[in-house]
């Protein structure tokens, strides 16, 4: 069994506690890790390690600091079997997906490393003669992260890239449901040379070291990517000291399916975009809204395909489509969400059921639901599983009108080959998203930022670099 220490000012250490908690491995129901179950105390060490790295670090040049991003590219790279194993393993995503984020993290690094010669300031009239007027970008200081457990190694390079690139240090917590690839790389880069206190690694529950990290003033921005609740509790948090919040949090993507669509490749996008990682992305095809004239032949063509998802261990060979949820508590969530849609009127076509006909693990079967109706929490509330609820609407307005309809705003999508009403999905989806005729994943130099609910502010490129940078303009008269 593995037994992880926090990683803080660039030594490793046990909680000042010294107290552990379990990690399991949710396909096989076994404990694989002890991690440190970190508290304000640890906090508090983090927080001043990054304080006081902060100053040195912001004087470094940014090309020598996107230095060491792509020394860490290159390690993950250097180490993508191990890396993909141990995620495979905490979480039950199954082998090719796990490797495919280990690649996806490396390149995210090599992405920002990118940035060092190209963000710039501004130069701006002045309405007086022999005066600049400058506009520069300066690192906000310290940031603290706050990871989910479902794409854990990805979220964290989303957060250290941008931070180490713009001059700011970071404390970085991982869920408590996924700590090992996080304290994994955390050895892999303890021996790069990164000045001690720059990147700094601890864990723990969200509402006892979460929160003390949310809480200092030490702090220049927090960026969670997690729930609406958590969102709601870092906001109240962070209102005492007014830090800055970029939150990335849930998601309810309506999919839009024209009668003139490619049917087969909308079925197959949205299939996909259901049962990755079991369906627990947050920008996943959480709705569909198919119009009534091709319905029965869409849910002809979905029945088929969903049925022919398959789910078990994420190390077989070949590989399942997927695997188990993440804990037991996700899998009574989702079980009873096809309750209450059940007894609401929505009919089972596929599944519906857990895959009980598994050794271990928290499996859930792939499932589709027809007769769904807009007031059923299953199209109100995010699924965060295998579960594809579909709506017949008349026409495509009514589509629109329904899918804006929600309290979140990530992702959409919609699948036509009319211009007219691809024109008008992305003028009137009031989301941060919309893929047209593709499943839903974003790209690293887009910007993944939810409207509502779904959160504030965003990450990944251009804008997503500017979350850590702050404005700073100069009045110089000679
Ligand atoms: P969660 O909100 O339960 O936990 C996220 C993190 O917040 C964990 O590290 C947790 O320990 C911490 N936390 C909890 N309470 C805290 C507090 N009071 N103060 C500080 N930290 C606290 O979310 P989860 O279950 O890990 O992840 C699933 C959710 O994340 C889903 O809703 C999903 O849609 C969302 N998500 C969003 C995106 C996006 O980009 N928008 C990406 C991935 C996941």
């Amino acid at each position: 069994m593995k037994v992880y220490q926090q990683y803080i000012n660039g030594e490793f250490r046990d909680a000042e506690s010294k107290e552990q908690f379990e990690v399991l491995n949710p396909f096989t129901e076994k404990v694989i890790a002890m991690a440190p179950k970190g508290g304000a105390r640890d906090a508090a060490l983090a927080l001043e390690a990054a304080s006081s790295a902060q100053k040195s670090w912001a004087a470094k040049s940014c090309i020598e600091r996107a230095g060491y991003l792509k020394k860490m590219a290159e390690i993950i790279r250097a180490n993508r079997d191990m890396l993909a194993q141990t995620l495979a393993e905490e979480q039950a995503k199954i082998l090719p997906l796990a490797q495919v984020e280990i690649d996806a993290t490396a390149e995210y690094f090599d992405y920002y490393a990118g940035w060092a010669r190209k963000y710039e300031g501004e130069v701006i009239q002045s309405d007086n003669p022999k005066e600049n007027i400058l506009l520069y970008r300066q690192p906000i200081g310290v940031v603290v992260g706050v990871c989910p457990w479902n794409f854990p190694f990805f979220v964290m390079a989303r957060k250290v890239a941008p931070s180490l690139l713009t001059g700011c240090t970071i404390v970085l917590k991982p869920s408590s449901e996924t700590p090992n690839t996080t304290f994994e790389f955390a050895k892999l880069i303890s021996s790069i040379g990164l000045p001690k206190g720059v990147l700094n690694f601890v864990s723990g529950g969200g509402s006892t070291l979460g929160d003390a990290l949310v809480r200092s003033p030490q702090v220049g921005l927090v960026t969670l990517t997690g729930s609406v609740e958590t969102g709601q509790r870092i906001i109240s948090a962070s209102a005492e000291n007014i830090t800055k919040t970029s939150l990335e949090l849930g998601g309810k993507a309506p999919v839009i399916i024209c009668a003139d669509c490619d049917m087969d490749m909308a079925v197959k996008a949205v299939v996909d975009s259901r049962i990755i990682f079991s369906g627990q992305v947050c920008n996943c095809a959480e709705r569909v809204y198919v119009e009534a004239e091709v319905y029965d032949e869409f849910m002809g063509k979905l029945t088929k395909a969903m049925s022919d998802v398959t789910y078990g261990d994420p190390f077989a060979d070949p590989a399942p489509c997927m695997s188990s949820q993440i804990n037991k508590s996700q899998l009574i969530k989702i079980e009873e969400m096809v309750a209450k849609a059940k007894a609401q009127g929505a009919e089972v076509v596929v599944g519906g059921a857990r895959g009980d006909d598994q050794p271990t693990g928290f499996f859930y079967k792939p499932t589709l639901l027809a007769n769904c109706t807009q007031d059923m929490e299953i199209i109100r509330n995010e699924i965060f599983g295998p579960v594809l609820p579909v709506v017949k609407v008349a026409n495509f307005d009514e589509a629109l009108d329904l899918s804006n309809d929600c309290e979140f705003g990530l992702t959409s999508s919609v699948f036509t080959t009319n211009i007219t009403k691809m024109m008008r999905a992305i003028n009137e989806l009031k989301f941060g998203e919309t893929y047209v005729n593709r499943s839903h994943f974003e790209a690293i130099q887009g910007f993944h930022a939810g409207w509502r609910k779904s959160g504030i502010g965003g990450a990944d490129g251009k804008h997503g670099l500017f979350e850590y940078l702050q404005t700073h303009v100069a009045y110089i008269q000679y």
